[in-house]
């Protein structure tokens, strides 16, 4: 895209229409089904969408095995219909629904209530919001069209049903997992009996969810098909508190390791707690469209392991070793949205800059998190002799770092731009002076600098 009608475009975009222009442009993040006009809540990543979603996980998998005795599960997306009844999903995994009779839009009635400043959430019951909704009605219009024309709120469950398995009438229809969490607490007695660990320790497994969300919206932010970074830890009830504090510390120190600022991250305490949760404290980043959740780290209590026991009528007590007494484990749980990460990481990155008197979009990406770590070219792609070596070069490297992208289109202004809006944090650039003594531009992506480095030290210099 040239420069110009970058310019142009961008100046009348916000910020997270320009993440979401990027994204698409150099392939990040792809609306769902887009050639039908796009599918609501949902969206496709694209090559560098997958790397950097893949470091991302790297990264969360690498705390996870650093706090020690973790094991990893990959559990089912379907399971029994019992452990959605048994977990309390089926009767209160709800968000409240309130329709506008004019435009027929389907709003969150919490969010439209905190819209105007009334404090509301999810957790509220039908009657707490649909007397705040009659309290506050004047002050409430419908975002899509304006009206001021309101049903009566209803919660609605948020688990997606499917027809898997189902080939009569009768037969029961089967829920797409809601959270990854449940898929550990039905396997910790299998992960027990291995014997490999005894408690405390921890589960964790990223996986897709999907939930019916009322208003899919805000790009990666709200989708009905996503993936969580989840862990349950399991803990004597007595070293609960103290397994809790230590979780909250590690798992904010997580996004400032992966590039966050303090500055845009703060801990929000819930007030009405979920049914499972004991205490639950949120971590939000503030996104282009103000402070939201990122994460939430919840003390569970031992809610699921006496809801499955209850249920399955298999035993989960464990022997505590000092008083030899069988008690159900408490669980210290973590709960991060993959997508939410991604985003916010998109949004800590983007920058719009000068450099050589030209404007740039730059994603200033953390070099270990980046999906491309350098871009190799020839300086021109019609002489033979510098296309030679820098193929030399790019295949060399890239048995030492995998993720490098070669890169001959355009001219070097215009894949400078490029690279600069993957987030590749260096340009490596094969010229006459490499046929003469066998060194390479490596150019930063942050400062412009450009600096010779001889081929021999172009891997350490990289790493
Ligand atoms: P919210 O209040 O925003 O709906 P939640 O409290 O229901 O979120 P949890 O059930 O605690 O979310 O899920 C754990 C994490 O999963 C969240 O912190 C968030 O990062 C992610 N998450 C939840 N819902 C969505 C969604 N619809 N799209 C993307 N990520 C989500």
């Amino acid at each position: 895209m040239c420069a110009l009608k970058l310019r142009m475009e961008n100046n009348n975009l916000s910020k997270l229409d320009k993440i979401v222009s990027l994204t698409k442009r150099r392939g990040f993040v792809f609306q769902g089904s887009e050639i039908y006009g796009g599918f609501a809540g949902m969206y496709d990543y694209g090559h560098h969408g997958v790397a950097l979603r893949q470091n991302i996980v790297n990264a969360w998998m690498r705390t996870m095995r650093m706090h020690g005795k973790m094991a990893f599960l990959d559990s089912s997306i379907f399971t029994s219909p019992k452990v959605w009844e048994a977990s309390g999903h089926v009767s209160g995994f709800n968000d409240p629904l309130v329709v506008c009779f004019s435009c027929h839009s389907k709003l969150r009635a919490d969010h439209l209530l905190e819209s105007v400043d009334v404090q509301a959430d999810e957790k509220m019951s039908e009657t707490e919001l649909n007397e705040l909704f009659d309290t506050n009605r004047e002050k409430l219009k419908c975002p899509v069209c304006g009206k001021k024309n309101f049903g009566k709120v209803v919660q609605k469950n948020l688990l997606a049903t499917s027809t898997l398995g189902k080939f009569e009438e009768e037969d029961e229809e089967a829920y797409l997992r809601g959270e990854t969490a449940q898929g550990i607490f039905i396997n910790f007695k299998n992960v027990l009996n291995t014997g490999f660990y005894n408690v405390p320790f921890g589960i964790a497994q990223v996986g897709k969810v999907f939930r019916n969300e009322i208003s899919p919206r805000q790009f990666l932010f709200r989708k009905r098909e996503f993936e969580q970074m989840e862990m349950q830890y399991f803990v004597h009830p007595r070293d609960a508190e103290k397994a809790y504090e230590d979780w909250k510390k590690e798992r904010m120190q997580y996004y400032i390791d992966l590039g966050i600022k303090k500055e845009n991250l703060r801990w929000k305490q819930h007030e009405h707690l979920v049914f499972y949760a004991r205490d639950a404290w949120d971590i939000q980043y503030k996104y282009p469209f103000g402070w939201d959740e990122l994460e939430g780290v919840h003390n569970r209590g031992d809610y699921d392991l006496t809801q499955h026991q209850k249920f399955s009528g298999v035993d989960f007590r464990v022997m505590d070793e000092e008083t030899k007494e069988r008690y159900i484990p408490y669980v210290v749980e973590t709960s991060a949205g993959l997508d939410r990460t991604i985003l916010a990481v998109l949004a800590e990155s983007y920058d719009e800059d000068e450099m050589n008197g030209e404007k740039r979009v730059v994603l200033r990406l953390k070099p270990s998190i980046a999906p491309i770590k350098a871009a190799v070219f020839p300086l021109m792609r019609n002489k033979p002799e510098l296309v030679k070596k820098a193929e030399e070069v790019f295949g060399a490297l890239k048995k030492e770092i995998p993720e490098i992208m070669w890169d001959d289109n355009g001219n070097i202004g215009k894949r400078y731009r490029r690279q600069d809006e993957i987030g590749t944090p260096n340009c490596v650039t094969i010229d006459f002076e490499t046929l003469e003594n066998d060194s390479v531009t490596v150019r930063d992506r942050d400062t412009g600098k450009q600096e010779r480095v001889s081929v021999k030290e172009l891997t350490t210099k990289l790493r």
